[in-house]
């Protein structure tokens, strides 16, 4: 008898703490510079815009749309053999920020650029929750 593969869990890092400590609670956060008020993430130490170092954790509302995505069709992990082929899309968050992640409750054929997307949470563990995306209620 065998059972399945458990999905890779990210590291949580100093740099990652408030992230994941909100995405435990359901809520999604990125990184806004306090020179420019320009959202980022994953989290820099210096702002690709204006080159400043001060930046807050602020809430997203985790709506947005799908720039760009691609297809898994092989195993790269066992923890994710019964999902092959599953996608993994970058998405333009409404309010800032692009964040790369899983597509969700979405048949393959429904996925396109611009497609409009709201965040829900996949629990990996006591301290990790991920954010994952799936196709905005209409
Ligand atoms: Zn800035």
């Amino acid at each position: 008898m065998t059972s399945a593969a458990a999905k890779p869990t990210p590291e949580v890092t100093d740099e990652l703490r408030p992230f994941f400590a909100a995405a435990r609670e359901g809520r999604l956060v990125v990184q806004q510079c306090r020179g420019c008020g320009r959202r980022r993430f994953p989290p820099r130490e210096i702002c690709s815009h204006c080159l400043g170092r001060q930046a807050d954790w602020v809430a997203s509302s985790g709506r947005g749309t799908i720039f760009s995505f691609n297809v898994m069709h092989q195993v790269y992990h066992p923890g994710f053999a019964a999902e092959v082929p599953y996608a993994v899309v970058l998405v333009e968050l409404e309010d800032g920020g692009r964040m790369i992640a899983n597509l969700v409750d979405c048949p393959l054929e429904r996925l396109r650029i611009g497609l409009p997307v709201e965040v829900v949470f996949e629990a990996r563990g006591p301290e990790v929750s991920l954010p994952q995306f799936r196709p905005a209620a209409a």
